[in-house]
This record gives structure tokens, C-alpha cells and sequence, in this order.
């Protein structure tokens, strides 16, 4: 019979990953023999999750067991998440959930993707599992239980990355990563675009290493299983492994978006808004790019924040008229209108900006001087006079193209779909 399980809300700020709960758990239930169906999944949840620690991820996998395995592997799990967990930290609250069943029911996928694009209660979830007929196990509030869940429920069918995650031995976390960046970048050479996400386009930066004290040396993107382990023989670590593991995810896959009208858009959503930019884009304190966009049913503010660096230089050349869609997380603000935080932005349709120009002199050629408002243009030399209609209007180059934009690597969120892999999809490479 197929056993999935699921498990999430391990860790704190201080240290641990449920990544890393995961693949200690899958291990142990190797060592007994217990095969997974498949890939373990690392989901990502809803970005704008007030309650995440850092990247809001629970993890699931799928085991075929017999029914006399059942409480080894359940054991196996438990442990993994007590021994592990950073329960000692107010704000975790682990989760894991068992549930034996051959599908997976729709009102779970429901489930699932509400974990990502919206917020539901440790209530709903409870409830759910009951209906279902799943194990839930809490830890202190068990709020892992929703993310558990989820993970579970979400079949990654309509589009799928992978990651190859690397991790370090106990006596190294905390410490700096050693990993030969020179290493990294000849991985990148040799695999992208089937790898994404190494490094900074614009600035070299090694992006596959995090910054944080949790228990990852390096995580290797890309778009299958084998890719990121080939990538993974090509990368120099300069300090031990103390193993790695490759998860099924829905990173990179845009799946925390929903298109929506701006009256309908709601805080802690992800969205994608078509519109026209309806106020002039302003730099405000701390080098944020705000404008704003309406539809026909509203008007609303579209920020590109400091950090996402060249991303603004697109915002800030937009012009009243301009035809976008935008794409990002909605936050709201006490006493400020609601904002989607841009992760994407396609420019559609580009205002025209018009200039009127002196006509020339028709014996001489040269350009004639204006006579003052509406009352023609002469020329000194040639003593020639035309009207005032004989100006012409021209359209000015913009400065900026019609086409896709994004934010850069280090400010992307994880569920965000890089451009390079909508150009990888459409076979563009
Ligand atoms: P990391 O990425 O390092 O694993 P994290 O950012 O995933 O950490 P957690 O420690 O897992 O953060 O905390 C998030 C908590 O919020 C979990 O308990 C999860 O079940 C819950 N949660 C996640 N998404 C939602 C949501 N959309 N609505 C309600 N609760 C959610």
C-alpha cells in the first residue's frame, strides 16, 4: 500500500531546514529497506505567509510499504522530527501527517494549492484530515500540519523543478560555506539553462549557497533529477558533505500566482494584474520604485523595491499609458494602498511620446525659428515665413522595449518562474 508522508515547521532562524528532516528520515528508512515511489517533493508555500521562517518549504514523500512496516516507518519519521526539530524555539511548531491511501482526493490538491496561493487555519486542516482519513501528528501547536498537508496533496503535474540539495557535517553549520566558486561557475557553463539560478547574472555573485546558519551547503536548480546530479559531480566542495539528497519541487513554476482584476485582489495573494500605468513611477526613501496601474475595475500601486537593483531602472522609465502586466505578492500596509510587490513585469504596449518639431526652411534647409505660440516659424537668413501648421510631430525613442522583465536572482522568490525557463519551455534554447 502507498504511505505518504509529510512534514514541515522543523526549524527557526537560528538553524535546522526541514529539507534536512526529510532527507535524515528518508535515510533512515533506506537503511531498513523502505523504497520511495518516487522523488521526495519540497513544496513551497504561499511567499507573503506572515508565520514562515525563511522560505516557507514542508516536504512529502511517498513510500510503498506492507502493512507490518507501517509503524517502523512512522517510528523512523517521529524521531527524525523530535531529535531534529528546534523545538525549543517558540515559533516552531512541527507537523507531520500519514496517509495511507492508493490517490490523492481532490479536496487535498484543494487544499494544497490554498496553502500556496492563499492562508487557511490549523482548524481547516485538522478538519481535512479527519474527512480524509489521515494521521496527523502535532508538535506544540502543530502548525506544520498545514504544510505537511499540503505537500502531500500537491501532484506537481502541470510543472516541476528539481533541486539537488547538499548538506554540512554538524561541526561546519554556522560557519562560512567552502565551496570553489571558479567550480561553480564552470557548472554553470556546462549546464545552464537545464541548470538555473548559480549565479547573478549582473554580478557574478555564487547564488547556489545560502546565507543562513541552517544545515544547507548548496542547492543545485534545474530541470531534471540527472542534470542536477551531473551538475552536483562538477561542483568543487572544499569542506565535507554529509549527504545530499534530490527533491521534486514546484520552485520555479510560478504556482503561487492567480490572475485576477484589481478589485479583486486580496492581501497575502500572489497575482497577475493587466493594466495601464495610470501615475508616474516616483524613487522614494531607500530607493524603492513605486507607480501605479489601473484596469477597469481600480486603480492599485506596483512597487520595485531596492534590492531588486536593475529590475527599477525598467519601473522607473515607465510613463503614464503604458500597457503592463504585473506580477507579484500583495501586501497591504497600515494606512498605504494595497501594492503588489513586483517579482515580474511584461511591458504590452508602450505610450507614445510625442514632440513637435520646427519645420525647415525651404530655400535654405536649415531649421526655422518659432515666431511664439501659434504664430509661425520664419527664417532670419532667407526672410521665409511659414505657419504655425507647418511644424511636425515626431514620435521619441523610449527607452525602454516592449517585453518580459524580472527581478534578479538574489531577489527572487523561490516559487517565482525565472525567464530563462519560460524561453527553456518554449524551446528557446
Ligand atoms: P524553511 O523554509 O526554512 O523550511 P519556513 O519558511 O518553511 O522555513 P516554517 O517554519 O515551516 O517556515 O513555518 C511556516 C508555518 O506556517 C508552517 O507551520 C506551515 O504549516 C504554516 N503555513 C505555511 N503556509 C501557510 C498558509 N498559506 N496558511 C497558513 N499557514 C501556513
Amino acid at each position: 500500500m502507498l504511505l505518504h508522508v509529510g512534514i514541515d515547521d522543523t526549524d527557526s532562524k537560528e538553524g535546522m531546514c526541514t529539507t534536512y528532516v526529510g532527507a535524515v528520515a528518508i535515510g533512515g528508512l533506506k537503511a531498513q529497506g523502505v523504497k520511495l515511489e518516487e522523488y521526495p517533493k519540497l513544496i513551497r508555500l504561499n511567499p507573503n505567509w506572515k508565520l514562515k521562517t525563511r522560505g516557507n518549504c514542508a516536504i512529502a514523500f511517498t513510500t510503498r510499504v506492507k502493512k507490518h512496516q507501517i509503524p517502523a516507518v512512522k517510528e523512523t519519521v517521529l524521531r527524525a522530527v523530535e531529535e531534529l526539530a528546534e523545538l525549543h524555539v517558540e515559533t516552531t511548531n512541527p507537523g507531520v501527517v500519514f496517509y495511507e491511501s492508493e490517490r490523492v482526493p481532490v479536496r487535498l490538491r484543494k487544499f494544497s494549492k490554498k496553502v500556496v496561493q492563499d492562508i487557511v487555519t490549523i482548524d481547516e486542516a485538522e478538519v481535512l484530515a479527519r474527512k480524509i482519513g489521515a494521521e496527523v501528528h502535532k508538535f506544540k501547536l502543530g502548525r506544520g500540519i498545514i504544510g505537511a498537508l499540503a505537500a502531500i496533496g500537491n501532484p506537481l503535474e502541470r510543472d516541476r523543478t528539481f533541486e539537488l540539495i547538499a548538506y554540512r557535517t554538524p561541526e561546519n553549520r554556522g560557519t562560512l560555506r567552502k565551496v570553489d566558486a571558479a567550480s561553480v561557475v564552470r557548472m554553470n557553463d556546462q549546464t545552464f539553462p537545464r541548470t538555473f539560478d548559480n549565479l547573478d547574472p549582473f554580478t557574478g555573485e555564487i547564488r547556489i549557497t545560502p546565507h543562513t546558519p541552517c544545515p544547507i551547503l548548496y542547492g543545485i536548480r534545474g530541470e531534471d533529477a540527472e542534470t542536477t546530479l551531473g551538475a552536483h559531480e562538477l561542483v568543487k566542495a572544499l569542506e565535507p558533505i554529509e549527504r545530499f539528497i534530490v527533491y521534486k519541487t514546484n520552485q520555479g513554476t510560478d504556482e503561487h500566482l492567480r490572475r485576477a482584476k484589481v478589485a479583486g485582489v486580496k492581501p497575502y495573494w500572489s497575482v497577475i494584474v493587466e493594466g495601464e500605468v495610470s501615475s508616474a513611477p516616483k524613487i522614494i526613501l531607500g530607493g524603492h520604485v513605486i507607480f501605479s496601474m489601473r484596469d477597469k475595475t481600480g486603480e492599485i500601486d506596483c512597487a520595485a523595491y531596492e534590492p531588486t537593483r536593475q529590475f527599477r531602472d525598467v519601473a522607473k522609465r515607465l510613463i503614464v499609458g503604458d500597457k503592463v502586466v504585473a506580477y507579484g505578492g500583495v501586501k497591504e500596509k497600515p494606512e498605504l494602498p494595497l501594492t503588489i510587490n513586483l517579482e515580474k513585469l511584461s511591458i504590452l504596449k508602450l505610450a507614445p511620446v510625442l514632440r513637435k518639431v520646427n519645420p525647415t526652411c525651404p530655400r535654405c534647409g536649415k531649421r526655422m525659428k518659432s515666431e511664439g505660440k501659434g504664430k509661425g516659424y520664419s527664417c532670419k537668413r532667407c526672410k521665409v515665413r511659414v505657419s504655425a501648421s507647418a511644424a511636425k510631430i515626431v514620435e521619441v525613442r523610449r527607452e525602454i522595449e516592449v517585453g518580459a522583465f524580472e527581478v534578479p536572482p538574489r531577489a527572487r522568490r523561490h516559487l517565482a518562474r525565472p525567464l530563462v525557463r519560460v524561453a527553456y519551455l518554449r524551446r528557446e534554447y
